[in-house]
């Protein structure tokens, strides 16, 4: 078995095999970039010591012929005395793990090479540096010490010394950092540091392997949907040395502006510095355009090859750099991560560039970017106290209370504060108090610091390196001066509002208004060219937009009780409703005509009270009948359980009691009550609503389908074009549906003997019970359409009731892995998929010309969309605010 590839074997297509980085490392070779040479242990190695908790067979083997060639090609042996070649070991999975795993630099070097690199770079201050960097990582990578140990160390020895930065140190403090580094090793692992650069790179590598299932690493996995089972590959790679003086440097930059996808170059190069130097906020970084100035040459290269890998990869990339006196060396390339807004803009001007065609625009943005590109933001109006800016690293408007420590942040969020995570910098053990936090404020680090990667990745808002912020994380406060120079004093738990696309932060909360996106949908804003800076953007939603909606087989129709929300629908794209419930129509003022009606002694005091509901029904159908004129509007006749529309039992019992005690006995009370007991359910979901309200109150049904065909009819004769379907909940049987089709018929023939205008319609039913997803053929024969209630299915199916069950053992049961993701949020593919799988061709079998949709939460959802389009619906339905992203979705799902 082959267990390890030179860089110059792979390629960017092998990710599975040599994880992104060793691919991406592999490519750069290939195209004859400047790569420092090296080999990949395979990901297969990994998840073999994984499994075996022992190093596979041949494995180590196989690194020695792979170091020999690697020596021979540098002309220099690992560690050795006088001129000693050293590597890294760095981690790199298949999918990119921002800082979750680890990496070693400077392997090869002990207590003699160092003095040897001291000779041959004529720089034993450099020699120094790199032996306690190495003593550190390896310290606390390998042998698992806590990293404080070593960052106390250097503080102290920065204070005695009266410096604020590690490059004010000079050799002799370099020595006696290294010596007591070594004594911190010796303590802590009972052992000396590993003098023998062999054991060293042995350490190294099974702790790569290791480092895959830290709980950091698994947490990030799990945020990030990334499977458990692939493991990391190990890249080994000769050592180039940014920390080698003035002339030398490490960075890491982007093709394009990550944040806004605005064109050109973008990055943080620090002189001086080795590896995580530039990303974790020890010194302020310089602009790509600062170093320009201090290294043209190495920056006119370093352009060259950032526009390259570009043209080759045809998207945004991002890279890692260290320019070792005064020569570029590329240590990493990938597809780089960017805020939503930058992914919209990035497809659509690429697709001007001729990188791309616009079917791949549109495989490069996602719904649930366009989700995130429509939440609110602060309104410009009321942006009042701010008191600084800091990088817009991760966009989005956050309000909430100030926290100082990831644990904090957990608890208060837990107990249903939103808060604002404030730390100086975040490490990959903030990841907890970011997952909890609403946004993330820091004083250190640009665009590519953690916060920020990580931040973007999870869709939090953030705003990074915000320099006026004096972060006081022991004393649970942070200290600053505003633009006046007043001092002021953030607590914990104060109300701070940041603002994630202009990098600003306000003390209290600033009030959000909607984005630019739904005001362009919204037709609000007029030509977007000229609408502000968002521009661009909004130019670039709708192109990909319209492209989702020219290449798209699935239809997106919207759930929508009001005329409102039914034109706001169609502004979206909606091209029908799919589900407009009826039930809200019952409540408020008319709580007391259904009341009349569950009370009614005699057929003609149930008669009344259906003739008084009959107008304000109709009234309601008319207006919604006209917002969506000339489209499909299904309306599902009443569903929930009749007690829901009565007083609450205890309430009344107790209005009662207190009434019977002061002698004024009002009937009507007593006969609610008598009826909220009579109507009581022990498991109202499983009880008499849906199709069974119909067969025992038919008056109810012939009411609703009444007022529904009276109102098309006077559409009609307003020369509108009503397009109704009457949709029957909870059917289990085909029978069911015939009872209430043969009302639906006789109210219908009534109707237009009556009014004189025929009133087109369809009627289908729900299919949310597993019994109507197995005999859909039966149903199929009585039915024009199918509507999925998937919520319900999900319900039925699984036997649970998400009001109860959610918030008690969901997430035990994601923990446990039974499911990946709630069902409720995306479709069990499965299970519930299964019964929409079999309904949908059954139906077919018995009626061709049946259409199919979806109404539901998962309507809305990208990957359930995904699964309706393989299934073949016809199309989904989903709340307004969902549809465009709907659109997208199933414009992706038909590529
Ligand atoms: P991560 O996956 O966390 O980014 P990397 O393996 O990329 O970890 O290593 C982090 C940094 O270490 C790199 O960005 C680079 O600056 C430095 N580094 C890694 N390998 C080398 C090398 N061979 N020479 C010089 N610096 C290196
Ligand atoms: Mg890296
Ligand atoms: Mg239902």
């Amino acid at each position: 078995q082959t267990w390890v590839f030179d860089f110059e074997d792979g390629n960017k297509e092998r990710k599975d095999l040599l994880g992104g980085k060793g691919a991406n490392l592999a490519e750069m070779v290939n195209l004859g970039m400047p790569v420092p040479p090296g080999f990949t242990i395979t990901t297969e190695a990994c998840r073999a010591y994984l499994v075996a908790g022992d190093d596979p067979a041949g494995l180590f083997e196989q690194v020695d012929e792979h170091l020999w060639t690697l020596e021979q090609k540098m002309g220099r042996r690992l560690g050795d005395p006088d001129d000693p070649l050293l590597v890294s070991v760095r981690s790199g999975a298949k999918f990119s793990m921002p800082g979750m795993m680890e990496t070693v630099l400077n392997i090869g070097l002990n207590d003699v090479s160092v003095a040897g690199l001291a000779r041959a770079s004529g720089d034993e201050r450099f020699a120094m540096d790199s032996y306690r960097r190495l003593l550190h990582m390896y310290g606390t990578t390998v042998l698992g010490l806590p990293g404080e140990e070593f960052s106390a160390e250097m503080d102290a020895l920065k204070e005695r010394r009266g410096v604020r930065l590690d490059v004010d140190l000079d050799v002799d403090d370099l020595r006696a950092l290294v010596a007591s580094y070594q004594e911190i090793v010796l303590r802590g692992s009972g052992r000396p540091f590993p003098q023998e650069p062999r054991d060293q790179l042995t350490g190294a590598v099974r702790a790569v392997f290791e480092s895959w299932n830290t709980p950091r690493a698994m947490l990030y996995r799990r945020q990030e949907r990334i499977p458990e089972d692939l493991g990391t590959a190990v890249n080994v790679q000769a050592m180039v040395y940014g920390n080698r003086g003035s002339a030398s440097g490490s960075g890491v930059a982007f093709t394009r502006d990550p944040a806004s996808g605005a064109p050109g170059v973008y990055g943080d190069y620090l002189v001086n510095a080795q590896g995580e130097d530039v990303v974790a906020g020890v010194r302020n970084t310089v602009s790509l355009a600062d170093l320009a100035e201090l290294d043209r040459p190495s920056h006119e290269a370093l352009l060259e090859v950032m526009a390259r890998l570009e043209q080759h990869y045809r998207d945004l990339c991002d890279i890692e750099f260290t320019i070792e006196d005064g020569h570029l060396w590329m240590l990493q390339t990938r597809v780089g991560k960017r805020t939503p807004e930058a992914a919209f803009r990035i497809a659509s001007t690429m697709i001007d560039e001729g990188l791309i065609d616009a079917d791949e625009a549109l495989g490069r943005v996602t719904g649930a970017q366009l989700a995130r590109l429509m939440f609110p933001r602060f309104d410009p109006e009321a942006r009042r106290n701010l008191v600084a800016t800091g990088m817009n690293a991760s966009p989005g408007a956050a309000v909430g209370r100030a926290v100082f420590d990831s644990a904090t942040a957990v608890a208060w969020a837990e107990r249903g504060d939103a808060v604002i995570l404030v730390r100086k910098e975040t490490t990959p053990d903030d990841l907890h108090g970011m997952v909890a936090a609403t946004g993330i404020l820091t004083s250190r680090g640009g665009k590519t610091s953690h916060a920020a990667v990580v931040a973007r990745g999870m869709g939090r808002t953030c705003v990074c390196g915000a320099e006026a912020i004096h972060v006081d994380a022991e004393h649970r406060q942070a200290r600053l001066r505003n633009g006046n120079g007043d001092h002021l004093v953030i607590h914990e738990g104060d109300v701070i509002s940041i603002d994630g696309t202009t990098g600003e932060v306000f003390i209290g909360a600033v009030p959000v208004v909607s984005s630019v996106v739904v005001r362009h949908l919204e037709g609000e804003l007029g030509d977007p060219h000229d609408a502000d800076a968002h521009g661009e953007l909004v130019v670039a939603v709708s192109r990909l937009l319209n492209h989702a909606d020219a290449v798209r087989r699935l239809e997106v129709r919207a759930n929508a009780d009001t005329p409102d929300d039914a034109g706001r629908a169609r502004r979206f794209g909606a091209e029908g409703i799919g589900l407009c419930r009826t039930e809200h129509m019952f409540l408020g003022e008319r709580r007391e005509l259904v009341e009349n009606l569950i009370l009614a002694e005699n057929e003609e005091e149930r008669l009344a009270a259906l003739r008084a509901l009959l107008p304000l029904q109709r009234a309601d159908f008319i207006d919604i009948l006209e917002a969506m004129d000339g489209l499909p509007v299904t309306i599902r006749l009443i569903d929930p359980p009749l007690h829901e529309f009565l007083p609450d039992l205890t309430d009344l019992a107790v209005a009662v009691a207190l009434e019977d005690e002061r002698g004024n006995n009002d009937s009507r009370h007593h006969r609610l009550l008598d009826a909220v007991r009579r109507l009581h359910e022990q498991n109202p979901m499983l009880g008499l609503r849906g199709v069974r309200l119909g067969i025992m109150i038919p008056g109810l049904v012939r009411m609703q389908v009444r007022a529904v065909l009276e109102a098309a009819g006077e559409r009609i004769l307003a020369g509108g074009d009503p397009r109704p379907e009457l949709m029957v909940p909870l059917v289990a049987d085909e029978r069911e549906l015939e009872l209430v089709h043969g009302m639906i018929a006789e109210v219908a023939a009534a109707v237009a003997a009556e009014r004189g205008v025929e009133v087109g319609h369809l009627v289908g039913t729900m299919i949310e019970l597993p019994r109507a997803a197995v005999t859909a053929d039966r149903i199929a024969r009585c039915a024009d359409f199918f509507s999925f209630g998937t919520n319900d299915l999900t319900q039925m199916t699984w036997g649970f009731s998400r009001d109860d069950v959610e918030s008690s053992f969901f997430s035990e049961y994601l923990d446990h892995g039974i499911f990946a993701v709630s069902p409720f949020e995306s479709i069990d593919r499965e299970g519930v998929g299964e019964m929409v799988r079999i309904a949908t061709r059954l139906g077919r079998e018995t009626n061709p010309a049946l259409h199919i949709g979806v109404c539901g939460e998962h309507g809305g959802d990208p990957e359930s969309i995904e699964f309706f389009e393989e299934v073949g619906v016809d199309y989904v339905s989903c709340s307004p605010f969902r549809v465009p992203v709907a659109r997208l979705e199933a414009g992706r799902a038909a590529l």
